[in-house]
């Protein structure tokens, strides 16, 4: 649970939207003299050109309802909108109103609004409601980057912290597409280790785990900027090779092929070494899609395998 009260009190981005001159100022002189920092809007089209400008982000709007042009209402309508439709992050909305009986306070939160105070306002009560708004956003905050953390979570091998096979697919299917698009070739090496199961038997599943792990390393630090690789089994992985077809991908899949086999791998017991096998295929002419050369890729590792291991097979 958080306990840090100073972050509710530290300094804000605050829009006024009022025609009145006076009360903007009112209310400015107040807000300012807290620390926050005000911008001005006198009618509601103003504020939406102000928050359609992606640079200016506000942490809370002072809204008034009755204005020429557009009213209270209609603006924060609108602004909910711009959020929504620019994917931006909520912002609190506070109506402040001389017109305060039952329907135009519901008014002012059906239409998107947090809030609904007084004219004229009280600053004791203007600065709790500010409190509880930030306190309100803070924990959205709090909420989103969670969401992300669990998102990355759900696209990582917790093992090798390479992309896991869902996420590896899914760049995948974006490479397939953008080769599609631009009549490119594109490539994947199905890759697996070998003779894995022996390095478990013989040196125990943490010795297992560090090999995968270093192979996981070795590989990417060593690959080309614009190829990709995923974990998508237990000793398997697969590597994409976009803008290559299977002739230009031998050169990398020979290096990463050596690469691994040049490894000595520390383990509590021993140095271990390791090998892989490689299974290359390239996209055909509309045919393929990432089921389909995964299939053709799995098909070329398993003749490598027949090959006797540690070399790269092409289909
Ligand atoms: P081949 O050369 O034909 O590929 O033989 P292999 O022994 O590598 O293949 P096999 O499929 O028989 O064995 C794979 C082993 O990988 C079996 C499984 O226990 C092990 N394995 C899978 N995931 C993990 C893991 O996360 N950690 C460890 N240590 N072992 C794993
Ligand atoms: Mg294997
Ligand atoms: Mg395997």
């Amino acid at each position: 649970m958080r306990t840090n009260k100073q972050s509710y009190t530290q300094p804000l981005s605050i829009l006024i939207i009022d025609d009145s001159s006076s009360e903007r100022i009112l209310l400015g002189t107040i807000l300012k003299k807290q620390g926050h920092t005000v911008t001005e809007a006198a009618i509601g089209l103003q504020a939406l050109t102000l928050l359609s400008d992606k640079s200016k982000i506000f942490d809370l709007i002072f809204l008034d309802v009755r204005m020429p042009g557009i009213d209270g209402y209609e603006t924060a309508r609108r602004i909910r909108a711009i959020e929504k439709e620019q994917s931006e992050e909520w912002c609190p909305i506070i109506f402040l109103s001389g017109q305060t009986n039952p329907e135009n306070i519901a008014n002012g939160i059906a239409a998107g609004g947090d809030d609904y105070l007084a004219k004229p306002v009280n600053s004791i009560v203007l600065n709790s409601k500010i409190a509880a708004m930030q306190r309100i956003a803070d924990m959205r905050q709090q909420l989103l980057i969670s969401n992300q953390q669990l998102e990355v979570l759900a696209h990582t091998d917790e093992l090798t912290q390479l992309p896991n096979r869902r996420h590896f697919l899914s760049i995948l299917d974006s490479e397939l597409a953008r080769a599609r698009r631009h009549d490119t070739p594109l490539s994947i090496a199905y890759m697996d280790l070998d003779h894995f199961k022996e390095i478990n038997d013989t040196h125990g599943h943490e010795a297992g785990d560090a090999v995968l792990l270093s192979v996981a390393k070795v590989l990417s630090r060593n690959l080309r900027s614009e190829d990709s690789i995923g974990r998508i089994g237990g000793e398997e992985f697969c590597i994409c090779l976009p803008g290559a077809d299977t002739a230009h991908s031998l050169e990398p899949c020979e290096r990463y092929r050596s690469l691994i086999a040049n490894l000595k791998i520390p383990t509590s017991a021993q140095m271990l070494t390791v090998t892989a096998s490689f299974g290359l295929t390239s996209i055909l002419p509309d045919s393929d899609d990432s089921t389909r050369l995964l299939a053709r890729a799995d098909e070329a590792l398993y003749q490598a395998k027949q090959h006797g291991r540690n070399c790269i097979e092409v289909i």
